[in-house]
């Protein structure tokens, strides 16, 4: 591999890209093919580009987001509004915009990364897990290693996404237990349609395995356990927003430290300079989080056409503007934040309209239940006893819908973190691996590796929501720009 240098010219880069999800479509389409010769993409999937989600699975299964937040090319947010087209074939029509099978957008992924693929000299993609990265000596190339073989590289960048929920309740192997609900598709195959399922969460995950199963006409009943009971918010339906304050490029340019108060008074003059209040909202997003969820889900429901802007440029900004802000807050600030955790997530990814549709029929209809208080599920003789806090409810099905910690390692990339970690790579204290927080180059001794960096939720430094594509769309052009810096 690799070319001699030319009278004194730059070689060409030969990159390894290690994950062929979401992230790497985006790096893919953001790398210059004039200073990267050659790229090898590894993953074991039997589906490169579709990553952990979009793959092929059952219709019910959607996207949970609106087509101009989630185009994976940075700085061109029509890109995947212009691939889709305007067919109207998966309008929801409360929300005014299209939301196809999440397979659908694999698609998209898919289509994309070819087309990237096609700019450069030479590609490769290794269908294996990348089970250690060799570092050697700083300014030596890195290798990268599988069951297969080693390869060398000039540069290694590391999208390998985010962890599986936890068996909270030690129920692996049980039968009637679904550890991972995806593909639907599969796990739900083996469901008798009569049969009480209990659902383990309560967030977007137990809501595409409620409206599968009811897709599916099933009859028995359905139950959501969790802690708190409380489902995401409803989608509002978009509107135009000309946020001027809480934008990544705003917080990256404010002088001097910023801090939770500081957010909070750019919030409401952006709020007031909107027509909208602060105070409102906060009220609002404080009162979801209490109470009857059913009623809470109605009053979603019927706020999705309110012209007021304000919750709109909450959630946008959780997003866009959020990992920026993360990054600048203070220790003490960020703390604070992780203790409201909860509704932060539950405003920030909401449920799709039609989603929301379906579980108000169902819980109108009596077929589905939210039940908050976990405390523990046992399995005997193939029938789960569901302890909440206002009794016990027996099921014949538990399907595992909790959420992974941030920054959780995905199995898969369990022996390549640790040949990092056994190299000199440290642990973030929030999870995942610390990388600087300015390039996302993975520390190694104390410094940066200009060699190797992350783009996804491994980085440690990143807020606890998870990336949404417009995030990842950005980090992976980052990586893209720094990559190329460096030569
Ligand atoms: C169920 C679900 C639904 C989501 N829906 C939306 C949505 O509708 N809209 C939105 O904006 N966001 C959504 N997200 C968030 C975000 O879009 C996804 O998490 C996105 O797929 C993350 O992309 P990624 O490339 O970081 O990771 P992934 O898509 O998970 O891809 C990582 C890839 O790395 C591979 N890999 C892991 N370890 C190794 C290794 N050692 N060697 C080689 N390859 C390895 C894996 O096989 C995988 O293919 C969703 C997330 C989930 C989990």
């Amino acid at each position: 591999m690799g070319r001699a240098r030319r009278g004194g010219e730059a070689r060409a880069m030969e990159i390894a890209i290690i994950g062929a999800g979401a992230a790497a479509v985006g790096l893919l389409d953001s790398l210059d093919p004039a200073a990267v010769e050659s790229v090898t993409v590894y993953d074991p999937a039997p589906l490169p580009w579709r990553g952990r989600p979009y793959g092929p699975d059952l219709e019910s299964v959607r996207v949970n987001v609106p087509p101009e937040i989630m185009s994976i090319r940075a700085g061109d947010v029509e890109h995947y509004a212009k691939w889709l087209g305007d067919t109207g074939e998966y309008d929801d029509e409360r929300l005014g915009r299209p939301v196809p099978p999440r397979a659908v957008y694999g698609r998209y992924l898919e289509e994309t990364a070819a087309a990237a693929l096609g700019r450069f000299a030479r590609t490769d993609v290794v269908r294996a897990a990348v089970t250690g990265l060799g570092l050697g000596a700083p300014g030596e190339r890195v290798t990268v290693e599988t069951a297969g073989g080693r390869r060398a590289a000039d540069a290694a960048v590391l999208c390998v996404g985010g962890g599986t929920g936890p068996d909270l309740y030690g129920l692996a192997g049980a039968p009637g237990f679904v550890a991972d609900p995806y593909p639907l598709e599969r796990t739900l195959d083996g469901v008798p349609r009569d049969r009480d399922v209990a659902v383990i969460g309560a967030g977007l995950t137990a809501v595409d395995i409620v409206v599968s199963l009811a897709a599916r006409a099933h009859t028995g009943r359905i139950s959501l356990v969790s802690r708190s009971g409380t489902l995401p918010h409803v989608w509002q339906r978009p509107m135009r927003t000309d946020v001027r304050y809480l934008t990544p490029d705003h917080l990256r340019a404010l002088d001097g430290p910023v801090t939770l108060d500081r957010l909070e008074a750019l919030a409401r003059t952006e709020l007031a300079e909107a027509g909208d209040s602060w105070d409102d909202v906060a009220a609002l997003i404080a009162a979801s989080m209490r109470g009857d969820p059913a009623r809470v889900l109605r009053e979603q429901f019927d706020d999705m056409d309110s012209p007021l802007p304000g919750r709109r440029i909450v959630r946008t900004a959780t997003h866009i503007a959020g990992p920026v802000a993360w990054r600048r807050l203070p220790e003490a600030d960020r703390r604070r934040l992780r203790a409201h955790a909860r509704t932060i997530l539950a405003q920030a990814s909401p449920m799709v309209p039609r989603n929301a549709a379906v579980l108000l029929d169902l819980l109108d209809a009596g077929t589905l239940e939210i039940l908050s208080g976990a405390a523990g599920i046992e399995e005997s003789s193939g029938r789960f006893r569901v302890r909440h806090a206002a009794g016990v409810r027996a099921a014949d099905v538990v399907i595992n819908a909790v959420n992974p910690p941030a920054h959780a390692v995905p199995r898969a990339a369990g022996p390549l973190v640790s040949s990092l970690l056994g190299q000199g790579a440290a642990r973030h204290p929030d999870g995942g691996l610390t990388v600087d927080p300015g390039t996302g180059r993975l520390v190694v001794g104390g410094r940066p590796d200009p060699r190797v960096l992350v783009a996804g939720d491994l980085a440690g430094d990143g807020p606890f929501v998870t990336s949404s594509i417009p995030g990842l769309a950005g980090l992976a052009a980052r990586a893209a720009r720094v990559l190329v810096s460096r030569r």
